[in-house]
């Protein structure tokens, strides 16, 4: 068996209603608590909000309620976060909500007690912040997800320099997380698709990253396995709670994989077109460069291919696994169509003029150095001039 390392340090509240039990949580840190979400731009996000004070505030918990995080979030919105968490003198930091706001959580801890802003402490830049200053974080995930309320990272962009990177430490790891399905019945389909499928990429990046182990792979094949077998059906019904059940738990599943082992060309690629487009949402750039790489990379990782062409598309038990793996593409391409997710960068408004700009940014981040076929700068510019 192949050596591997797992580490996991946030304690997990996983289920129903789980949520009533934010309180207690929070009063083992402090009890004056930064709230961090997104604006409630509707009434569902309203309720969530108020019944989430509601809990605080019935066992003495003081609130300052921080509703400026912007999906894929800024350096500025960490910094407008972080102002406010010094002033109220903030004991906890609560994340509410997707992976916007609960990263925006981790920033702003870091940000808040440390020199400068989130962006001097990005994964490779010296010093890395203080684990003794910390605010701890505490994060209620309300979407399915990023898999950030398990991960020591947290994803900030700069729009001025157009790139979109990413805090990594393990001091960053939430303290607890809450994972209550019932707090996601209110995701919009657009956003239960995209999200659902960043749970897909996330596990299958890490069944071909270098960094797994027989540990992730438990987890990410059973995640895809969850994803594959509930996600187009959720999307008939996004009332389906059992559904939405299921896709919180290969959220946080994904995320212990990627945590673990890590993603790879496709994350970076989307990394990039967040940064340079940000009204792109994070699932659907990955969704965008999906085909792409699938053709690009499958004949380097057969065995995993096959195995995901074969829970995607079940018939393909029948095949042998080379060619069960080069039909891998065409079902993730089936699959993005049962979701609504077969998109181009053309449909989201990338001006034709900068492919070549993508693709130089696409290999900045290395993730792209993780991926089995590891490609060269021509090579990317194929992959982004085929996803436009
Ligand atoms: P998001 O947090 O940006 O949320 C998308 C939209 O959905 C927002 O408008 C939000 O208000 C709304 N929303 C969230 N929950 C809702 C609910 N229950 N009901 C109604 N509306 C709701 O989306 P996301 O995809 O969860 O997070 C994306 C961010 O996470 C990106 O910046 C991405 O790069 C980052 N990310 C982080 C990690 C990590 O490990 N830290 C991993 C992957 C992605």
């Amino acid at each position: 068996m192949k050596n591997f390392n797992y580490h996991q340090s946030t304690k997990v509240l996983f289920g129903r209603g789980r949520v009533g039990e934010l309180a207690k949580v929070v009063l083992a840190y402090g009890k004056k608590a930064l709230l961090v979400t997104t604006p409630a731009s509707v009434p569902a996000l309203q309720q969530q909000y108020d019944k989430v004070k509601k809990i605080l505030t019935e066992k003495g918990i003081e609130i300052a309620h921080y509703d400026g995080v912007i999906p894929n979030p800024t350096v500025e919105t960490i910094t407008a976060g972080a102002k406010m968490a010094r002033s109220f003198k903030a004991e906890v930091i609560i994340g509410l909500g997707g992976g916007s706001s609960m990263d925006a959580a981790k920033a702003i801890s870091v940000e808040a007690t440390h020199e400068g802003t989130s962006w001097d402490y990005l994964f490779y830049k010296t010093p890395q912040p203080d684990p003794s200053k910390l605010i701890p974080v505490i994060v209620v995930s309300t979407t399915s997800g990023t898999g950030s309320q398990v991960t020591q990272v947290a994803v900030v962009t700069n729009p001025i320099v157009r790139d979109k990177s990413a805090l990594y430490n393990n001091i960053l790891y939430p303290q607890v997380c809450i994972v209550d399905p019932e707090l996601m019945i209110s995701v919009p389909k657009f956003v239960t698709a995209t999200t659902g499928f960043d749970v897909l990429c996330h596990a299958f990046e890490s069944t071909i990253n270098p960094g797994t182990g027989a540990y992730v792979d438990l987890l990410a094949w059973e995640a895809i396995s969850i994803v594959a077998g509930n996600l187009p059906e959720l999307i008939g019904d996004l009332n389906n709670i059992e559904a939405r059940e299921k896709m919180a738990w290969a959220d946080t599943l994904a995320g212990l994989c990627i945590a673990n082992a890590g993603v790879t060309l496709p994350h970076g690629m989307g990394m990039a077109i967040g940064g340079m487009y940000p009204h792109v949402a994070h699932g659907e750039a990955l969704a965008i460069v999906y085909p792409a790489f699938a053709d690009f990379t499958w004949e380097a990782a057969i065995p995993q291919f096959a195995r995901l062409g074969s829970i995607l598309n079940p018939e393909l038990r029948r095949v042998t696994e080379k060619e069960a793996a080069s039909k891998c593409p065409a079902e993730i391409v089936r699959f993005l169509k049962a979701i609504g997710l077969n998109k181009k960068l053309k449909d989201v408004n990338m001006p034709i003029n900068e492919i070549d700009a993508l693709a130089k940014q696409c290999i900045v981040l290395p993730d792209y150095k993780g991926n089995p076929r590891v490609a060269t700068e021509e090579e990317m510019i194929g992959l982004v001039r085929q996803s436009y």
